[in-house]
């Protein structure tokens, strides 16, 4: 995975550099995505880029490319089967820091690289993960994707601390979601329950095809929060994101979900999800 881009230009990792002055290094002015590549294609491309864009235009950053392309041509050239892409664009560089932003017509810093992993045979899909629920003390736009990530990091190492697998953020009572996924959880009377899209979450991309899915299996969805108490009751749990796909939860704050396997519904909705975005990706790109 030597080759990435940088600025128009493919280049090997060694060679890259930016400047200390760039606004994503010293204000994390900054925006990404992660799109998963399986069997060598992007899995949901276009949705990353329209949500790509609309974070870009909330900070007024002013940045075009050829996304896809560009995410494109860095899985033919590190020749990546199963990994993701990462893309990153910041406001870009100043003369010294300040506050107040360079002129419109700065060039923004854009770079992006591709990284393998492995995404369908992940073996905690077998066996679940466990998670921890800490309060959400981030900023109040979660719903914008910026590099602003040092509270979901904090809360990540909290969870390594703790012996389990990752943490879950609530506003009270109330999960929002994860360090880094969207949560879930599937009602003893077999409802999804998923938060709905606002500013305290990420709009996931891997969430509109996962409720896509979930339509087709005629389950119940109510998109609204659900308390921390909720949770440990549910039948269910799982996250997903673009690196997790979707990923059963089988504890939560020390307390078994269900009978503490990976879920039934959410085997099925791992499957669909999975043969669906396989088919998708296999006519666009
Ligand atoms: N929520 C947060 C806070 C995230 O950081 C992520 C992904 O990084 C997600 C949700 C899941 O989003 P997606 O499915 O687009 O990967």
């Amino acid at each position: 995975m030597d080759i990435i881009y940088l600025n128009g230009e493919y280049v090997s990792k060694s060679s890259a550099k930016i400047s200390i002055f760039d606004r994503g290094l010293l204000f994390s002015d900054a925006v990404y995505e992660v799109i998963s590549v399986i069997n060598g294609r992007l899995i949901d491309m276009d949705r990353h880029v329209s949500r790509l864009e609309r974070s870009l235009g909330e900070l007024s950053i002013n940045a075009s490319a050829d996304w896809s392309a560009m995410s494109r041509n860095l899985v033919a050239q590190n020749d990546l089967q199963e990994g993701v892409v990462y893309l990153q664009i910041s406001r870009g560089v100043m003369d010294e820091r300040d506050y107040r932003w360079p002129s419109p017509d700065t060039a923004p810093t854009i770079f992006a690289f591709a990284q393998p992993r492995v995404l369908v045979a992940n073996p905690m899909a077998d066996r679940g993960m466990t998670i921890i629920t800490r309060p959400d003390l981030r900023w109040q736009r979660c719903d914008i994707k910026t590099t602003q990530l040092l509270y979901a990091s904090l809360m990540k190492m909290e969870a390594m601390a703790a012996g389990v697998d990752d943490a879950w953020m609530a506003h009270g009572d109330m999960i929002t979601e994860g360090t880094s996924q969207n949560a879930y959880i599937i009602s003893q009377d077999g409802v999804l329950i998923s938060h709905q899209l606002d500013r305290r979450i990420l709009p996931g991309v891997t969430r509109i095809e996962m409720l896509e899915q979930a339509k087709l299996m005629e389950l119940t969805i109510e998109e609204r929060a659900f308390s921390i108490d909720e949770a440990k009751n549910a039948a269910e749990a799982f996250v997903t994101s673009s690196t997790l796909l979707v990923m059963p939860v089988v504890e939560i704050d020390g307390h078994r979900i269900g009978d503490g396997r990976p879920g039934e519904k959410t085997g099925k909705i791992r499957q669909n999800y999975l043969a669906a975005v396989q088919r998708a990706s296999s006519t666009t790109n």
